[in-house]
C-alpha cells in the first residue's frame, strides 16, 4: 500500500514532493518522509500524516531539485519516526522508499548483521538498502548494477525508489507487484504509485512493468528488465483531470463520492446500453462472446466491498444469465488449491486494479487455463493488464479509503454481464430485456432521488451514534447490501456492525439483541418481503430498534419500524444500487458525529498491495 512520489528535474523538488504526499495519503498514513539532494543527502520523517512531517519541517529550507517523499502503511515495524521511510544504508550514502514487503529480509538481515550492518529501523526495507550497499562493497559494482543484482535476490512484492547522494541527478524506480508510473516532463520526471501527483505537471507517463528497472535522470529515461535487457518505454496520455483529485466544496472525499454516484453509474452505463433496441454493449469483453456462451461456470474473485459486489454479482448472473456463479474471497482462493478448468470464466474485481490478492488469484486461475475478466476503476492498473478482457467502472477516482462510488459502479458492471451474458445465451427475453435496461437507464436519477434522505438520515445517525454494535439484514440481493452497510458503518465509525441473511438471524444473532440494538433491515417490496416483515417483528419482539429501508409509501413497515428510510421504487435486480446509498450515508453521519477521520480511517488503507 503505502504512497511513493519522486522528482528529478529543474524545480525544487520539495513542494511537488510534499503535494504528491497529500494525495497519495489515502493509500497509507502511518508515517511521511522525504528525502532531497542538493549538497548533501537529506531526510526527514516524522510517524503521523503528512501535516505532522510539514509542520516538523516548517523552519527547515527544504532546497534540492532531487527528491523523494513517502506515506507509511505499517507492515514490518510499528508506526514511529525510526520505521518510517526513507530509510538509508549503513554510510548514509544511499536511501530508499519502499512500498510492498521484502519477504526473505529476515534471511538477509541475518547474513548482513553478521557482517557488521547497523540497522536503525525494524523494517523490511531497510534490510534491501544495505544489501544493495553490500553488494557495492563486495563486488565494486556501480549503483545502477547493484541495485539489479539485489532485486534478483530479493523476495516478495516491491515499488521501490532509490537516491544516492553521488548521482545528484538519478532516481532509480524498480517494482514488482506494486504500482509505479513515470510522468514524463520536459527535463523533468516524476515518479509516483499512482498518477494524481503527477497530473498537474504532465498528462504523458509510463506505467512501469513487473520486473523493470527505471534510471531516471532530469534529460533522459532507460528502463531495462531485470535480467538487464533494456526495454522500449511506451508513452500513455492520462485520462485523469485535476478537479477529479479535489473535494469540491464538499467536507470530506466520502461525501463528495456518495454524491457523485449518479453521475459515475451513468458514466459507466454510457455507450453500454440501449434501452429501446433490448441491447448491452461492452466492448471489451466482445471477443469473449462465443466463450461467454459455452461457459460452465463464473468464479468471482475479489476482496472487501469488491467481495460484496461480487456476491450482488452472483444472485444477477444466476437468476437471468442462469450460470452457476461461486464467489470467493481472493485471499483464500489463491491458497487453497482450487479446481479450475478452461471452461471456467474467472472474473476479478478490483478498484485500484492493484489488489495483491485477487492479482495473484487470477494469475493462478489464468495458469489453470481459465478465461479471465477485470472489473477494475484505475485505467491502465496491473489486473487490467494481466487479465484477457474486462469492463472498467469508469467511475472516476475514489479518493475516501471507504469505497462508495466504486461499489455501485461494480454493480452496475456485473449487472450489465449478467444482461449481456443473458443476451448471449438466450435466457432473457428480448421483451424483458428492454423493460429491464430502460429500468436500469433510469437508476441515475433514483439514486439522486434516494440522496434526499440525508436529513432524514442525519437524525437517524444522532439517536444511533453512541451504540457499540449494530446489525444489517437482508434477503436475496440485499443480504450483500446490509454486508455492505456493515462494513461501512465499522470501518469508518469504529461500530462493531456484522451483516446477516435476514433469515440467518435467528440461528445466533437474535441473541444480542436487547433494547440497545440498531438493527437495519432492507426491506424494500419485492421477492422476500413478507419473510423480512417477520423478521422484523422478531427484533420487535425483542425490544431491538428496527431503522428500515423501505420502498417509497410504504406504511405497512413504518407501522412497525422506530425509523423508516424511504427509497424509490425500482425492480428487484436494481435494488442494491439504490439501498446501498443511505446506509452509505448513514455509516458517513455517524462517524462524523463521532468525530472519527472518515476519510482515513485508522488502520486501513485503500490500495491493499501486500497479502
Ligand atoms: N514493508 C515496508 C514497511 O513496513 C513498507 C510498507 C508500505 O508499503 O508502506 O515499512
Amino acid at each position: 500500500m503505502c504512497g511513493i512520489v519522486g522528482y528529478v528535474g529543474y524545480r525544487d523538488a520539495y513542494p511537488i514532493v510534499i503535494k504528491g504526499l497529500h494525495r497519495l495519503e489515502y493509500r497509507g498514513y502511518d508515517s511521511a518522509g522525504i528525502a532531497l539532494l542538493d549538497e548533501e543527502l537529506k531526510i526527514y520523517k516524522k510517524a503521523g500524516k503528512v501535516s505532522d512531517l510539514e509542520s516538523h519541517v516548517k523552519d527547515i529550507d527544504m532546497v534540492g531539485s532531487l527528491g523523494m517523499g513517502h506515506t507509511r502503511w505499517a507492515t514490518h515495524g510499528a508506526p514511529s519516526d525510526r520505521n518510517s521511510h526513507p530509510h538509508q544504508s549503513g554510510n548514509r550514502k544511499l536511501s530508499i522508499i519502499h512500498n510492498g514487503i521484502i519477504e526473505n529480509y529476515a534471511v538477509l538481515k541475518e547474513t548482513l548483521l553478521a557482517k557488521g550492518h547497523v540497522f536503525m529501523s525494524d523494517t523490511d526495507t531497510e534490510v534491501l538498502i544495505h544489501f544493495v550497499e553490500d553488494i557495492q562493497q563486495e563486488t565494486g559494482l556501480d549503483l545502477q548494477d547493484a541495485v539489479r543484482i539485489a532485486l534478483n535476490k530479493v523476495v516478495g512484492a516491491y515499488a521501490i525508489v532509490i537516491m544516492s547522494a553521488d548521482e545528484p541527478d538519478l532516481l532509480i524506480a524498480a517494482r514488482k507487484g506494486s504500482p509505479m508510473v513515470i510522468g514524463v516532463g520536459e527535463g523533468e520526471y516524476f515518479v509516483a504509485s499512482d498518477a494524481t501527483p503527477i497530473v498537474e505537471y504532465t498528462k504523458n507517463v509510463i506505467y512501469l512493468n513487473d520486473n523493470e528497472i527505471a534510471y531516471i535522470r532530469r534529460n533522459d529515461l532507460l528502463i531495462k528488465n531485470i535480467d538487464n535487457t533494456v526495454q522500449a518505454p511506451y508513452i500513455q496520455r492520462l485520462e485523469l483531470q485535476l478537479e477529479m483529485l479535489e473535494k469540491g466544496g464538499f467536507e470530506h472525499f466520502m461525501l463528495k463520492e456518495i454524491y457523485e454516484q449518479p453521475r459515475s453509474i451513468h458514466d459507466c452505463m454510457r455507450g453500454r446500453i440501449y434501452p429501446q433496441e433490448g441491447k448491452v454493449q461492452l466492448g471489451g469483453i466482445k471477443e469473449y462472446t462465443e466463450k461467454l456462451k459455452n461457459i460452465d461456470r463464473i468464479i468471482i474473485v475479489a476482496c472487501g466491498t469488491s467481495w460484496h459486489a461480487g456476491l450482488v454479482g452472483e444472485y444477477l448472473i444466476e437468476e437471468y444469465a442462469r450460470v452457476p456463479v461461486e464467489v470467493e474471497y481472493a485471499s483464500e482462493f489463491r491458497y487453497r488449491n482450487p479446481i479450475i478448468s478452461e471452461k471456467d470464466l474467472v472474473i476479478a474485481i478490483s478498484q485500484s486494479g492493484e489488489t495483491a490478492d485477487t492479482m495473484a488469484a487470477l494469475e493462478l486461475a489464468k495458469e489453470k487455463g481459465a478465461t479471465i475478466f477485470g472489473v477494475c476503476n484505475v485505467v491502465g492498473a496491473s489486473i487490467p493488464r494481466l487479465t484477457h478482457a474486462g469492463v472498467y467502472t469508469h467511475a472516476g477516482p475514489e479518493i475516501g479509503v471507504a469505497s462508495t462510488k466504486a461499489f455501485t459502479a461494480q454493480v452496475t458492471v456485473l449487472t450489465l454481464i449478467a444482461f449481456y451474458t443473458a443476451q448471449q445465451r438466450g435466457t432473457i427475453t428480448q421483451s424483458k430485456l428492454v423493460e429491464y435496461l430502460t429500468q436500469l437507464n433510469d437508476i441515475p436519477q433514483l439514486v439522486e432521488k434516494a440522496l434526499k434522505a440525508n436529513d432524514r438520515i442525519v437524525e437517524i445517525a444522532s439517536e444511533f451514534k453512541n451504540s457499540s454494535n449494530c446489525l444489517f439484514l437482508g434477503r436475496g440481493s440485499s443480504f450483500p447490501v446490509a454486508l455492505e452497510g456493515a462494513l461501512k458503518l465499522k470501518e469508518i465509525s469504529y461500530i462493531h456492525a456484522e451483516g446477516y441473511p435476514a433469515a440467518e438471524m435467528k440461528h445466533g444473532p437474535i441473541a444480542l439483541i436487547d433494547e440497545n440494538m440498531p438493527v437495519v433491515v432492507i426491506a424494500t417490496k419485492h421477492s422476500s418481503y413478507e419473510k423480512v416483515i417477520s423478521n422484523i417483528q422478531e427484533v420487535k419482539a425483542r425490544g431491538g430498534h428496527i431503522i428500515a429501508i423501505v420502498t417509497e409509501g410504504d406504511n405497512d413497515v413504518r407501522a412497525m419500524a422506530d425509523y423508516v428510510i424511504e427509497i424509490p421504487e425500482t425492480a428487484e435486480p436494481f435494488v442494491p444500487l439504490v439501498a446501498t446509498i443511505p446506509l452509505q450515508l448513514l455509516a458517513y453521519h455517524t462517524a462524523v458525529m463521532r468525530g472519527c477521520n472518515v476519510d482515513q480511517p485508522r488502520n486501513l488503507a485503500k490500495s491493499v498491495t501486500v497479502e
